[in-house]
């Protein structure tokens, strides 16, 4: 059995506590490996840590922080096959995907901050303004400095690449850090620890705790020594984090949970908007913060959308993960599926009509059969105000309702409490902006989807969460700005 540490200070560590978590294959529903069940101690020891590297990490040359990064990036690369393969073990994933999107995205969000702090410049504002006894002439400039040790706190549902995401621009801009990637799916992150290691990152730049939201994650918000928060999860939690971040007035952003829509008009190119539509949908088996999972078509093609869909559909079998044929696997956990089916059966009995799926697969290959397999649900008929149409289910379920304007179709877009990305499939140049100005989403995307430019702003509004992520955003977020004014 994989018994995991912690990483502090380069160093692979028990719990102070000695005591382990289980982590399941939801492959297989079996416990394949122990994380530790850091509590306070824990943290207290990889806060420490952070802050005695902090000073020396922070007055290190930008390239030399670059080249450590990129060397690290390299190293991912390095790793591809092993890394894939614990990625779709931790989270029942298809192997195919962790490949090719979640660990090459990991090397290439090392790689991305590691440039983007060698080409970033600060700013300079020229001061000229009437005064008494004589103009008054100064010379603005703002230097941007790192805030010290930042927690870092990242879901199941890619987590490597979200752990990523965070650690690359909080490093490359001098800060420390201490990781907690999700106790459901820990072993990557273990493995980026020797990775660091291996790189010559120094001790205590990176620290990686592994253990559960409360107390390990709560203990590492509420620490006073750390004054930046980034945080990818649940609204739920969102809340309470960025309550414990106020009070404290700790520097917080929060990438939490979606509703997205997905909308369909009747002058799209339909194959393109079906097929996009199918993976908008059951990449991940849903299982992405960023998924189409309300599909709203106009209803004039609503049938043929429908059935391309439930076409598609038939291509998506729940297989065994690890084999690379595979296109649809298992759900995170056995509580999460149990959400999942819960949901559906709540739909059943609204009357809705469940075209596809609502249930789990009856024939799995014999090493899945008591693994967290779920079949890609449809589902149509449902008033759009019901909690399955305005609640997050996070797993193979997409619900289509038909629409008749377009104002209706922002309507039913905007209405749910989340804001995170949009798609919109239209041939019509004029209704594409207008609607990209309307929606209620931090990210829209027009004949496309999921389509990233790590220089672009990324995150969510209303409850989708507070702040942006991704190039120039990111590197703001982890620096404090100093003006300083020189009067000439
Ligand atoms: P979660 O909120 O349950 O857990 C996320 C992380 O927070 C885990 O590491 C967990 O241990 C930790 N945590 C839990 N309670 C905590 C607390 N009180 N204090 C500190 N840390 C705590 O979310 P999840 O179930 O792991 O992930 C699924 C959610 O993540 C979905 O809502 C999904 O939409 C969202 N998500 C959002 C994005 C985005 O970019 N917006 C990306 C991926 C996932």
């Amino acid at each position: 059995m994989l018994r995991l540490a912690n990483f502090i200070d380069n160093q692979h560590l028990p719990p102070a506590s000695g005591e382990y978590l289980d982590v399941f294959e939801p492959a297989t529903g079996e416990v394949y490996a122990h994380a530790p069940r850091s509590d306070a101690a824990d943290v207290e020891l990889a806060v420490a840590a952070a802050q005695r590297a902090f000073p020396a990490w922070a007055a290190t040359p930008a390239a030399e922080r670059a080249r450590l990064m990129f060397r690290l990036a390299d190293l991912i690369d390095e790793n591809l096959d092993a890394l894939a393969a614990a990625e779709s073990r931790d989270t029942g994933k298809p192997i195919s995907l962790a490949r090719t999107v979640d660990i090459p995205r990991s090397a290439s969000n090392f790689r991305f901050f590691a440039g983007a702090i060698l080409h970033s410049g600060g700013d300079f504002h020229e001061t000229d303004q009437p005064a008494v006894g004589g103009p008054l002439h100064a010379l603005n400039y703002t230097l941007r400095r790192p805030r010290g040790v930042a927690g870092l706190i990242s879901p199941w549902n890619l987590p490597l690449y979200l752990l990523s995401w965070k650690i690359a621009p909080a490093i490359a801009t001098g800060n420390t850090c201490v990781a907690k990637p999700s106790e459901v799916t820990p072993v990557t992150a273990s493995m980026l620890g020797h990775l660091v290691s291996q790189a010559g990152i120094p001790h205590g730049v990176v620290n990686i705790l592994h253990g559960e939201g409360r107390p390990c994650g709560s203990t590492l918000i509420e620490h006073p020594s750390v004054p930046t928060l980034s945080f990818t999860g649940s609204t739920a939690v969102g809340k309470w984090i960025a309550a414990a971040a106020g009070e404290r007035l700790k520097r917080v952003s929060l990438e939490l949970g979606g509703k997205n829509p997905f909308i369909i008009f009747p002058d799209a190119d339909l194959d393109a908007a079906v097929s996009t539509a199918l993976r908008a949908a059951f990449t991940n088996q849903g299982q992405v913060c960023l998924c189409g999972s309300r599909l709203l078509v106009h209803a004039s093609v609503f049938q043929r959308v429908l059935d391309g869909m439930l076409a598609g559909v038939a291509s998506l079998r729940p297989a065994d993960p690890s084999d690379p044929a595979t296109t649809f696997g298992a759900l995170v956990s056995k509580p999460h599926l149990d959400k999942v089916a819960r949901i559906v059966d709540q739909a059943r009995a609204l009357g809705a009509t469940i075209h596809c799926g609502g249930t789990r697969p009856a024939s799995l290959p014999a090493r899945c059969r008591s693994g967290f397999f779920y079949e890609p649900t449809i589902i149509s008929g449902l008033d759009p105000s019901c909690s399955v149409e305005r609640d997050e289910i996070f797993g193979p379920v997409v619900t289509l309702q038909p629409f008749e304007t377009d104002e209706e179709a922002l309507a039913l877009a905007n209405g749910t409490d989340y804001g995170l990305a949009a798609s919109v499939f239209t041939s019509g140049l004029t209704r594409a902006h207008r609607l990209a100005e309307q929606l209620h989403a931090g990210v829209v995307w027009i004949n496309c989807w999921m389509v990233r430019d790590l220089r672009t702003p990324f995150g969510g509004m209303k409850a989708s969460g507070v702040g942006r992520e991704g190039g120039a955003e990111a590197l703001r977020f982890f620096t404090e700005p100093r003006n300083v004014c020189i009067r000439i």
